[in-house]
């Protein structure tokens, strides 16, 4: 079932597996530890998982990966739901790694039985100390001599809350020289006396990452384990525990992780910017989780776009956020409606328009032939933006300036007559005179001006305030800087204009619309915006900024 477009290295081995029979449904799961909020990174995982299961006719579970229980919180779970749901993805089952608890830990005891686990009562420092060094062999101590039995008592204890925290752990009986620390009797289960979000105090010991993930995958028959390049050294104990225990092989696979540009990636320094409130919070538009971006008005077509161009990698890369940009725009293009918005006004008086008002059609979306129209008020006032106007244009300004024509945006053309100024010189208003055959649609005038303006009616025009985004770090790769990340914050990445005037169509704007301004960007409605107070979020420009500024460098 290729497509055009080549296999990456995941579907050539889903192809191949599936072509020799190893598996015939094939089984992805997302694995979230609930401790955050899901950022892009995530987003790209989400989309590879159950894109291939999609592809592939398979399914996906959505696990939680919650088995450590100080850092975990409902309000994460379900921020996580919430996220992949608006990501257009439907999970087979939602699981949990502490409904496992219990096989985990009847696992244990298995191994246990086997001779290969046992309790040992070292500090964390003695522990760490006897595994040696990459090129040091380590030592094993005197607790790996317990037998089976006294094993099973000690690990029954423990559980049973006998301990304090860190007295004992359960360690794995493997290979104390391997070349790979990790295999060096690697902690199965810890204690700690700490309440779980699910669970809550029927636990006083909990498993560690590497005892949980391999098993949860394979309890629930998870065929493809995919997960980032920093767990292939985990990959052998993966392996270890899923043969001695002869439980259903899965298998795990890695890819690299998404890095992007000025932003960073990981829930612990995207919590930092939340609780040091250098963000308003983990949905703040500025922030690169899914939430921030879905509350920015990026759309979830635009995400899954980015997480397919920019593919499945072997080796770690940092993206340029300039192409989830593009694809954002690419998207937004085809279905946001146009709209006029006037930022900083300067009043402009019709001269010869004697109605009270003339109300002009105009397309909703000029790429979408459905789109339909609307009506946009015209009269005799009307604001356009203060630099769109001139007193003394240098050659080659297409827009407003004295004896100059511009054309108002699917309205007329018009002509600057006269400029009203104050005492102190300041300008106070234009007076233009329009051409009644030049309207829009329907011109016989036989003028052609190059500058087109956008404008609105000030006696119909609404007020809004409208909140512009840049990136929030000031440095391309944040995580390799010598510095704290915070160090390089943008101080200037939100602008706030409290008031724009905007044509009157917006009045009903909900969540959900997006828009173009016309020469301004596409906007979203922000969720703090109320019936008396609309607010717009800039989600992203109409052309790359930042690509212009590299150039003049
Ligand atoms: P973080 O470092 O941001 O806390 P994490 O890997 O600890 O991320 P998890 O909740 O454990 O977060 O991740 C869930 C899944 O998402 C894992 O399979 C993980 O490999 C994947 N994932 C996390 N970050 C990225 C990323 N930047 N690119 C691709 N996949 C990612
Ligand atoms: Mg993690």
């Amino acid at each position: 079932m290729s497509d055009e477009k080549s296999l990456n290295f995941i579907e050539e081995i889903i192809e191949k597996d599936l072509a020799e029979g190893n598996y015939t449904n094939i089984l992805t799961r997302f694995p979230p530890e609930p401790n955050g909020y899901l950022h892009i990174g995530h987003a790209k995982s989400i989309c590879l998982n159950f894109g291939l299961a999609l592809k592939y006719g398979g399914k996906t579970n959505l696990r939680f990966d919650d088995t450590n229980p100080s850092t975990e919180e409902t309000e994460y779970v379900n921020s996580i739901k919430e996220d992949v749901e608006w990501l257009g993805f439907t999970w087979a089952n939602e699981f949990y790694a502490s409904d496992y608890f219990e096989n985990l830990y009847q696992y244990a005891i298995q191994l246990i039985h086997k001779g290969l686990a046992y309790v040992d009562d070292s500090t964390s420092e003695e522990i760490a100390e006897q595994k040696g060094t990459p090129t040091i062999p380590g030592k094993r101590n005197k607790y790996a001599l317990r037998t089976v039995e006294e094993n099973l008592q000690l690990f029954a204890d423990m559980r049973n809350g006998k301990y304090a925290d860190g007295a004992k752990v359960l360690r794995a009986k493997i290979d104390m020289a391997n070349a790979n620390m990790l295999l060096r009797d690697p902690i199965l289960y810890r204690i700690k006396h700490a309440h779980h979000h699910r669970t809550g105090d029927n636990w006083c010991i909990y498993p560690m990452y590497d005892f949980a993930h391999g098993q949860s995958d394979s309890l629930e028959n998870i065929t493809h384990s995919i997960c980032t390049l920093e767990f292939i050294p985990h990959r052998a104990l993966y392996d270890w525990f899923i043969e001695k225990l002869e439980i259903f092989p899965s298998h795990q696979y890695e890819f690299a992780r998404l890095n992007m540009t000025y932003t960073v990636m990981s829930k612990r320094k995207l919590l930092q910017l939340v609780n040091e409130n250098y963000v308003t919070g983990w949905d703040d538009p500025r922030m690169p989780t899914i939430t921030g971006m879905r509350r920015r008005g990026y759309t979830p077509e635009s995400i899954r776009d980015f997480c397919d161009k920019i593919g499945v990698a072997k080796r770690e890369n940092l993206i340029d956020v300039g192409l989830l940009e593009f694809c954002v725009r690419e998207h937004l293009n085809k279905i946001a409606l146009r709209r006029m918005v006037v930022c900083d006004p300067i009043k402009v008086v019709i001269t010869n328009f004697h109605n009270e008002v003339e109300l002009l059609q105009s397309e909703n979306n000029p790429e979408d032939s459905n789109g339909g129209f609307r009506e946009i008020p015209f009269s005799k006032e009307i604001y356009i933006e203060r630099e769109d106007f001139m007193e003394n244009p240098p050659k080659k300004y297409f827009r407003l300036a004295p004896g100059q024509m511009v054309r108002l945006k699917s309205a007329y053309i018009i002509k600057c007559d006269e400029v009203i100024k104050d005492a102190n010189n300041n300008i106070i208003e234009i007076h233009c005179s329009y051409i009644p055959e030049s309207k829009s649609g329907h011109d016989t005038s036989g003028l052609h001006v190059k500058g087109t303006l956008h404008w609105v009616s000030i006696a119909h025009a609404i007020t809004a305030e409208i909140r512009l985004y840049d990136r929030l770090f000031t440095v391309e790769d944040v995580a390799n800087e010598t510095e704290d990340f915070k160090t390089y914050i943008n101080e200037n990445s939100l602008t706030t204009i409290a008031k724009v005037y905007a044509e009157p169509a917006l009045q009903d704007s909900n969540i959900s619309a997006r828009y173009q301004f016309l020469r301004k960007g596409y906007f979203t409605v922000d969720k703090e915006a109320t019936n008396n107070q609309l607010i717009f979020n800039r989600t992203v420009t109409l052309k790359d900024t930042w690509a212009k500024e590299i150039k003049k460098q």
